[in-house]
């Protein structure tokens, strides 16, 4: 542990407080005293974090880079403290200069750099890389603006900008010297070298300067403190005077405007459609001085040939956003480096492994030459090559077969497909659940599994249980520690030792007494965000994630109203008190999710104020980690509903298992693998599964009028969303017509809504009726926390470094544990 000094640290939080106030403590607010305990911090790893890179440098190692468009932090203080171990201590010394560190804690805006699940996986990871001493590095982007605030207004989202940063970052360093220039448009000329070969060159480009700011990583029970590199755009020109003297004042900031667009805001879609020419800017932007950096790096470390690079460098590639990178590399190691094409080529696949975290079509990346062409001739240039070669070795392979040909062109219909890309220059691609990544094999990569099976492996997803336990539930954590002992916090897998304990009664109820305190606390935050009570003894049953057709919100929503009805018809049916809870954030640009966000807020309204069967639904408005870390710990019962087959993984379902909350879900995503780990029966599994869901699709069987006219509680239950139950809103009317009719040339019920209702109805009465029994109910929590060792993003990293990067931690050699024991800097 890291040796502090009470006194030093002090010293330097007064320091920090004096510079932040201008009359010392007194005048301290909360948000103050965060940003001096901050501050405070980051002296206080300084060292660690210098010595961290020299290390590495130093001694040659190989290091993962990750490369990711989106990071969903959440809030580092309350973290950083706890992985340094350092709460009590930090609490004990505020306390005495009359310092609330929770007040403070609380005034730290969200680092909310991403959609959802994909930029929350990369948090995760980069946490997990430092705790384990692991060399690598996370790159991505410094938004102005992360993802949207939402507020409602009259039941609907409204979006508002997250001026994240307004008041600063003391969690973020500007690196100037390690600013790079990014090139965009132009045109390619060549050149003849001395020796006569080709040179490309690209001329009147458009010059963006790339400004890098870091955010250390600190693991936990360690010394190591790794990096998050996000560039920030600014113009290389800045502001015009000529113009402003001219009084022409927006021309002024013309070229600065255009070059802060480019880390100006996030994208807020998930898994849903792209296609704007900013966003694909936005992600050679960050692709291109991400390379340069390490390059850069490399060079100064290795001297000058780039053909060992693949011996020091692996990037993984999050998703497709970040292929670009794959053409920017042979770009650089042949106009720059001036390698040959096929050494080009080789280091480059030997460098790039790329993850696939969606089957969605919709959201598989294919650029329009014209746009792509036009911001990156030289790109263009390559993509092509690459793919005029890789044409010719698939037509040696199948000479015949014109279609897989037309398939598997990188370059089609005036498209270029970013994950044929990824696949075509890559040494790895991953799924990130089994399923899907058997999914990938058989159908989306099908003919890629075809020719180049060894490329192909699964990574489970995880998260990191240092925030989504310990963090966040620390009466857990804490009987945890005195039941198995507190080494679970480092390593998962000895968790199971609980499932030793599963008849221990008094265990049972000191796991059920820690839920009912974190239902009381969620209870409470709910009041304070909606004005809604709860009872806290009632069922908690949550479903939090993005809003997504394919998450199927609708389908608990329309069996909310379904058990509203029965109840009302019916009063003396013994329903137990529930309430459902929703959290979900519409894309701005996604109608029919913004209609089931309306419709949810409808329902809760009339539903709340009737009050049949102790039924309340909430929406939690807003939904981000800091409100995720109150949510999770407090659930019951988890939705995991998807249509099965639509799910890459999911890691909702991973933190609320590690809670004690029991999955009420298909078999999808890694609600398989949750399911093998805590025994079929721990769980309420419904629905179809995903071969039952293609054979339906595929063979144009699903017929759900069918389904209603067998149905009538159903219908009847459906019907409530036209006859004016909820008011009238052509918003409840066209997803009615959604599901029974289909609209917009679209068949009806694309998701298997009406089809999976009757068996998920049936899997939430009996989740309802187990939970009557709170003995077996806790005993199922128990088993599904002893199960949840697999989930850590701890194994998923540690796979990936053995399995794709090939890389070591640091602290194997004595010399090194030596260098961990070292003293801090303060
Ligand atoms: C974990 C997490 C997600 C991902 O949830 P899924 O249920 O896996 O889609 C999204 N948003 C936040 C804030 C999260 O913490």
């Amino acid at each position: 542990m890291m040796d502090f000094n009470k006194d030093k640290f002090k010293e330097r939080v007064m320091y920090w407080i004096d510079r932040g106030t201008g009359d010392g403590i007194e005048g301290a607010t909360d948000r103050q005293t965060y940003e001096a305990v901050s501050r405070a911090l980051m002296d206080l790893i300084w060292n660690n974090w210098r010595d961290c890179e020299r290390d590495i440098k130093a001694e040659k190692l190989k290091r993962a880079y990750y490369f990711s468009v989106e990071y969903l932090m959440g809030r580092a203080l309350g973290n950083n403290i706890m992985n340094l171990g350092l709460r009590p201590q930090v609490f004990e010394v505020l306390d005495k200069m009359g310092l609330n560190l929770n007040a403070a804690e609380d005034t730290e805006p969200d680092a909310a750099l991403g959609n959802g699940g994909l930029g929350r996986l990369a948090a995760c990871f980069i946490e997990s890389l430092a705790t384990l001493n692991l060399p690598a590095r996370g790159y991505g982007i410094r938004y102005r603006y992360g993802m949207f605030r939402q507020k409602i207004v009259n039941g609907q989202q409204v979006e508002v900008p997250d001026d994240w940063i307004a008041s600063g970052d003391p969690w973020s360093i500007r690196r100037n010297n390690r600013t790079v220039v990014v090139k965009f448009g132009g045109r390619v000329i060549t050149e003849q070298a001395p020796g006569g070969k080709l040179v490309y060159k690209t001329v009147d480009t458009e010059e963006i300067r790339a400004v890098p700011f870091d955010m250390p990583i600190i693991g936990w029970d360690t010394n190591t403190v790794n990096t998050l590199r996000l560039w920030e755009a600014e113009s290389v020109n800045g502001f015009n005077l000529q113009f402003f003297n001219n009084m022409e004042y927006l021309r002024a900031v013309e070229s600065q405007n255009r070059a802060h667009d480019l880390s100006r805001v996030l994208y807020p879609n998930d898994n849903g459609p792209f296609g704007k020419a900013l966003r694909l800017r936005q992600q050679y932007f960050f692709s291109s001085a991400s390379l340069q950096d390490i390059i850069r790096e490399y060079k100064r470390v290795n001297g000058g040939s780039l053909s060992d690079l693949p011996e020091m460098a692996v990037i993984q590639l999050n998703d497709t956003h970040p292929v670009i990178a794959i053409p920017e590399l042979m770009r650089i190691l042949m106009d720059e480096e001036n390698l040959g094409w096929n050494e080009s080529a080789e280091v480059t696949k030997k460098t790039f492994a790329y993850t696939n975290h969606t089957v969605l079509t919709e959201a598989l990346e294919k650029w329009p030459i014209d746009l792509f062409r036009a911001e990156f001739p030289r790109l263009f240039q390559i993509v092509d090559e690459i793919n005029r070669r890789f044409m010719i070795e698939l037509s040696k392979r199948f000479p015949l077969d014109k279609q897989r040909h037309h398939r598997m062109s990188i370059i089609a219909d005036g498209m270029i497909n970013m994950a044929w890309l990824a696949m075509a220059m890559s040494f790895s691609v991953n799924g990130v659940a089994s399923l899907h990544t058997e999914l990938l094999k058989k159908d989306v990569l099908g003919d890629w599994y075809a020719i180049w099976p060894h490329k192909f492996n699964n990574k489970t997803n995880g998260v990191t249980q240092r925030r989504w336990l310990r963090k966040s539930n620390p009466a857990l954590a804490s009987l945890l520690d005195e039941v198995i002992g507190s080494e679970w916090t480092k390593n998962l897998s000895l968790i199971v030792g609980l499932r030793d304990r599963v008849d221990d009664k008094n265990l049972l109820n000191r796991i059920g007494e820690i839920k009912a305190e974190n239902k009381k606390n969620l209870a409470n935050t709910t009041f304070r965000l909606t004005g809604i009570a709860v009872d806290p003894d009632s069922l908690f049953d949550i479903q939090i994630k993005r809003l997504h057709e394919y998450k199927r919100q609708i389908l608990n929503l329309i069996s909310v109203i379904h058990d509203w009805l029965a109840v009302k018809n019916n009063p003396n049916l013994d329903f137990p008190p529930r309430t459902i809870f929703f959290g979900a954030k519409a894309a701005s640009g996604y109608r029919r999710a913004k209609q089931i966000i309306h419709l949810i807020h409808a329902v809760a309204e009339k539903i709340n104020q009737d009050g049949a069967g102790s039924l309340k639904v909430v929406f939690i408005p807003d939904y981000k980690v800091s409100v995720a870390e109150i949510l999770f710990p407090a659930a019951e019962i988890s939705q995991q509903i998807s249509t099965a087959g639509k799910e890459a993984s999911g890691t909702g379902n991973m933190k609320f298992m590690m809670n004690g909350a029991i999955t009420l879900g298909t078999m999808d995503g890694a609600n398989i693998e949750i399911v093998d780990e805590a025994g079929v029966e721990n769980a309420f599994i419904f629905g179809l599964n995903s071969e039952e869901v293609k054979e339906l699709r595929d063979n144009g069987l699903y017929n759900p009028g069918a389904i209603l006219d067998d149905n009538p509680e159903l219908r009847e239950t459906l019907n409530t969303l036209v006859n004016g139950t909820f008011g009238f809103s052509d918003d409840f009317k066209e997803l009615y017509n959604s599901l029974v009719y289909g609209v917009e040339g679209k068949v009806p019920d694309e998701y298997f809504v009406i089809q999976d209702f009757k068996s998920y109805s049936e899997a939430r009465q009996l989740a309802g009726e187990t939970w009557k029994h709170k003995e077996q109910w806790n005993r199922i929590a128990l088993l599904n926390i002893a199960g949840s060792g697999k989930f850590s993003a701890d194994r998923t990293v540690q796979e990936y470094a053995s399995e794709i990067w090939r890389i070591r931690p640091r602290f194997q050699s004595a010399n090194n544990l030596r260098k961990s024991e070292k003293l801090c800097s303060i």
